[in-house]
């Protein structure tokens, strides 16, 4: 494409900001491999900008009543409502997922906002009188001050709302390092935040890349980071922070497993591994990449597993009757394709081959079929690697206790999903499994807004899950104050260890 692109800039200290002249890189729309923007990639001076205009903005914030502050979250929701299938389509252009999924996306997105709206519930502290005599304890929850977001190209709106609703209520001031891939949900979300009428400076989004984000992490005014990711780059950011006294919770790359059992309700089985596997192309976090077929299950799902995947509707996802979409990029589109090689070179038998595949209409879009691979053994790299596109890898065990070793053994942890009709099974699955996230028939088991989301091992590097009442955790510090006054104080010094009397 030639002649203008529109150029997406930064956000900050309640104006846009975009200097055609400064470094940028092209944004491109999936199903059609076109360039359809340049984002700009801030450096040291737009950094510095940003964190000082949050720093400024936070002492006004802050103490404001979380009344007040909820309360400019309720006109952000009524916003979002408002404008959610235009945010949709945004993320379709940009990121190539089918409209309903990202009309999905916006809807759990809003489901934190919502939830963050309770804030002046979620942030009371704890009270006790007399703790011993005329001395009463309490405990606040304080804002912590600048904090940062990097978020992945995946979910460019709901990822984000994982965070800054939450930091946001909680009296931080928030900047947003949206993925360069698809940046322009973010300065969307701004422009809503700044009609609902948030103070200037109080939410930022930074437009860049690996420096930008070293950058933010470095700078002596930025308390915390949240980053979502894949998981080598989770966990030099977990580091990186953690070395300079910073709180950082990175969440990380995933290899989720659905188990069959060979009571499951077939159908119903098929159905749920056809949309979490394939569903956004497999470029979900908690997509389904391995399905763990038990005993004689496995010669029947194949068979109708296989139609299926054969008859996938892969088109551009602003057509209605497309299930999926194009993968983001070229270079995520040779990456997946590369995978598929291995799988065959390491001798899995490759029953639906997406590669190279041509959608009419869309030549130069980054499509690939959706691809499925049987008799996968654990040590494969298809297996133990995340691949993050349409491939599911099926592996065949005897029993349940073989599917939980298999799944216990491996680097990520993030979901897991077990479909059976014994409640026994079930039970255990859940209670052996070591997993951050399970699902009993549930395919896709992303917690709800109040409930928090995070795995375990090499998918999530800190303590506290995203969002809900972890999410508040997070973004505040307990302050603990103790009290008497003058009239009970009693007379002279005490060199012992103060007790409860
Ligand atoms: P990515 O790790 O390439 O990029 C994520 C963010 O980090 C982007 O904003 C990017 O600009 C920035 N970044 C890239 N390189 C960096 C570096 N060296 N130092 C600092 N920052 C850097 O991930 P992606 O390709 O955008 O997203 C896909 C990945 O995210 C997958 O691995 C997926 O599993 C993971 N993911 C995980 C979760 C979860 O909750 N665990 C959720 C969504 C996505």
């Amino acid at each position: 494409m030639s002649g203008f692109q529109e150029v997406v800039g930064h956000y900050i200290d309640g104006s846009l900001l975009a200097e055609a002249s400064a470094p940028s890189q092209p944004v491109y729309n999936p199903a059609t491999g076109q360039k359809i923007r340049q984002v700009l990639m801030a450096g040291e001076s737009e950094v510095e900008l940003a964190v000082q205009s949050s720093q400024q903005a936070f002492a006004d914030w802050s103490a404001t009543p979380p009344i007040q502050r909820a309360r400019v979250l309720f006109r952000f929701l009524e916003l979002m409502n408002q404008h959610k299938e235009a945010l949709a389509r945004l993320i379709t252009e940009e990121h190539g997922k089918v409209y309903a999924d990202a009309l999905g996306e916006v809807a759990r997105g809003i489901d934190i906002i919502e939830f963050a709206c309770g804030a002046p519930h979620l942030l009371k502290g704890d009270y006790t009188e007399q703790v011993s005599r005329s001395i009463d304890n309490w405990t606040v929850r304080q804002a912590l001050g600048v904090v940062v977001g990097v978020t992945p190209f995946n979910f460019p709106c709901m990822v984000p709302c994982w965070m800054f609703p939450i930091a946001l209520a909680a009296g931080n001031t928030f900047i947003l390092k949206p993925s360069e891939r698809n940046p322009s949900s973010a300065l969307f979300m701004a422009n809503l935040l700044t009609q609902a009428g948030l103070p200037k400076g109080v939410f930022t989004v930074l437009q860049g890349n690996k420096e930008t984000v070293e950058q933010l992490i470095d700078h002596p005014l930025v308390k915390a980071v949240s980053f979502v990711g894949s998981t080598p780059i989770a966990q030099a950011i977990y580091e990186r922070g953690a070395r300079q006294g910073k709180r950082v919770q990175a969440l990380g790359g995933a290899k989720n497993h659905l188990v069959v059992m060979p009571d499951a309700n077939l159908e119903l089985t098929v159905d749920a591994l056809m949309g979490a596997a394939y569903g956004s192309a497999g470029e979900r976090c908690m997509a389904i990449s391995v399905a763990v077929l038990v005993g004689d299950i496995a010669d029947k799902v194949i068979p109708l597993l296989k139609s299926k995947v054969e008859t996938l509707v892969i088109d551009n996802g602003m057509k209605p009757e497309a299930e999926m979409g194009p993968v983001i990029s070229a270079e995520a589109q040779q990456r997946i394709q590369g995978y598929i090689d291995v799988g065959v070179s390491e001798g899995a038998t490759l029953l639906v081959d997406g590669r190279n595949h041509v959608v009419a209409g869309h030549e130069t879009g980054f499509f690939v079929g959706g691809t499925l691979f049987d008799h996968v053994q654990p040590q494969m790299r298809i297996y133990q690697e995340e691949i993050f596109g349409p491939v599911l890898v099926c592996v065949r065990v005897k029993d349940l206790a073989e599917a939980l070793a298999l799944i216990n053994q491996h680097a990520f942890a993030n979901g897991v999903a077990c479909f059976t009709s014994d409640g026994h099974v079930a039970r255990e699955f859940a209670r052996q499994v070591e997993v951050g996230m399970v699902g009993i028939n549930v395919p896709i088991p992303v917690p709800m807004a109040w409930h928090g989301f995070g795995g375990w091992k090499q998918s999530l590097y800190g303590d506290m899950h995203a969002y809900g009442s972890e999410g508040f955790r997070f973004y505040t510090k307990q302050k603990s104050v103790m009290q008497r006054w003058p009239e009970n104080i009693e007379k002279g010094a005490d060199f012992s260890m103060p007790t409860a009397k």
